[in-house]
């Protein structure tokens, strides 16, 4: 893979380069909620503009339906992105037409520009790969280079990622190498004992890691919503919690197979539950007492010191997914726990996932606590799995 460093060794001052980055950051109207996206994008679109590159960067924000839709625009993003690198960043207001043309042409030496949300046009996800490839020679008409710098996308076939890595010469950002780097510390020769840590929302989304995880790690503490469909292939009632039923044989499979590989799955034994989502009030029950009517919204006290001791002696962590619903303030006490355990270890503590991450900054811990913060949940999961990640091996090609 050529890497940004060779594409600065062979000079950039006057040309145009386009960077695909994630500006993906959660929003509440139109104030970020969670920049951390945004300042990860910083580092290597800084180094081409202090080169003297011309800097078009091309991102997605959500999921617009292929069309224009002003809840979608990335314009918080490019502000924020202004502010962070100290000089205007003009927003086209359409992806590759007339507004585009225009931000492009009017670019000087070390300026940066920004096209608008990339889903807006409907081609970006085209499965066709004519369709695909038809954006993708527009995008790279933008430019003379193409840097990719888009960890949290690298794992989909699109027109920003995929396809204009083939009509550029094409290089590997800072970002991804960076991310790469780790993921790779995490499958190669890692310190031992190497505790992972799943919660979130479903299980189904982490069916695949979870497979190829039981051959790698020494224990496995799962929590979240995710935790009661595990309770329940153990023969525990869950009330009204998130329980996906379709998922009951294969969580059966993966609790036979902890077992055969020596592998220890810790779920919780205590949980916060309530009536109704959202509900503040709420009891502590043992797991295997939830009342039926009721749902688990956090994992309770006695499951966050089990969880914290079961981290302690870790020499490798990853953590994906919240422990609870964390967004309310009082079901967000286990993913804090969860969090602090990890600040407090020595260890190597990577953290992935959109949600993980906001969470931990939502809840004020030190980044710096941790030896990794991913910017992308479902392209580190599907590098842990064991899958090809097209937006790499397309570089590697
Ligand atoms: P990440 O983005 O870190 O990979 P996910 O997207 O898988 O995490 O899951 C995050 C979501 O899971 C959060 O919105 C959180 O509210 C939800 N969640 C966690 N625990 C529960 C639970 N017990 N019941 C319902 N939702 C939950
Ligand atoms: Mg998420």
């Amino acid at each position: 893979m050529k890497t940004l460093s060779d594409l600065l060794a062979e000079g950039v001052a006057g040309r145009r380069v386009l960077v695909r980055a994630d500006l993906n950051v959660p929003l509440d109207g139109d104030k970020i909620t969670d920049d951390g996206r945004v300042r990860a994008s910083v580092p290597t679109i800084k180094a081409l503009a202090d080169a003297g590159a011309r800097v078009v960067v091309t991102a997605h924000l959500g999921r617009p339906k292929g069309e224009p839709d002003p809840e979608f625009s990335l314009a918080p993003a490019a502000a924020r992105l202004g502010e962070l690198l100290g000089t205007e960043v003009a927003l086209a207001s359409d992806v590759v037409g007339p507004s585009a043309t225009t931000v492009v042409g009017a670019l000087t030496d070390g300026g940066v520009v920004m096209l608008e949300n990339v889903r807006f046009d409907a081609r970006e996800t085209s499965k066709d790969d004519a369709e695909r490839s038809a954006l993708a020679d527009e995008l790279a008409a933008f430019a003379d280079a193409f840097v990719s710098d888009g960890f949290g996308v690298v794992h989909r076939k699109q027109a920003s990622v995929y396809d204009v890595a083939q009509k550029l010469p094409a290089y590997v950002g800072g970002l991804v190498e960076t991310e790469l780097g780790v993921l790779r510390k995490l499958t190669d020769d890692l310190e031992r004992p190497y505790v992972v840590v799943l919660g979130g929302a479903k299980v189904s989304d982490k069916l695949g890691v979870i497979a190829n995880l039981l051959a790698k790690v020494d224990r496995l503490l799962i929590g979240g919503g995710m935790a009661y469909t595990f309770l329940k292939a153990q023969g525990h009632e869950v009330g009204t919690s998130l329980l996906q039923e379709d998922q009951l044989d294969q969580v059966k499979g993966f609790l036979a197979e902890a077992e055969k590989r020596g592998v220890e799955l810790v779920l919780p034994v205590d949980v916060l539950v309530t009536a109704e989502f959202g509900n503040v009030e709420h009891d502590v029950v043992g797991t295997d007492s939830i009342p039926a009517g009721k749902m688990g919204l956090d994992i309770g006290p006695k499951s966050r010191e089990l969880f914290a001791s079961k981290l302690a002696d870790a020499r490798t962590v990853f953590w994906n997914g919240p422990m609870g619903v964390f967004e309310i303030e009082t079901y967000a006490g286990g993913t804090r726990a969860v969090a602090e355990a990890l600040v407090k270890s020595d260890a190597f503590t990577v953290v992935g996932g959109g949600d993980s991450a906001a969470a931990v900054r939502a809840l004020g811990l030190p980044e710096d606590g941790f030896s990794h913060i991913s910017t992308g949940g479902g392209a580190s999961l599907e590098f842990l799995e064991g899958k090809e990640l097209p937006g790499i091996s397309v570089l590697e090609s």
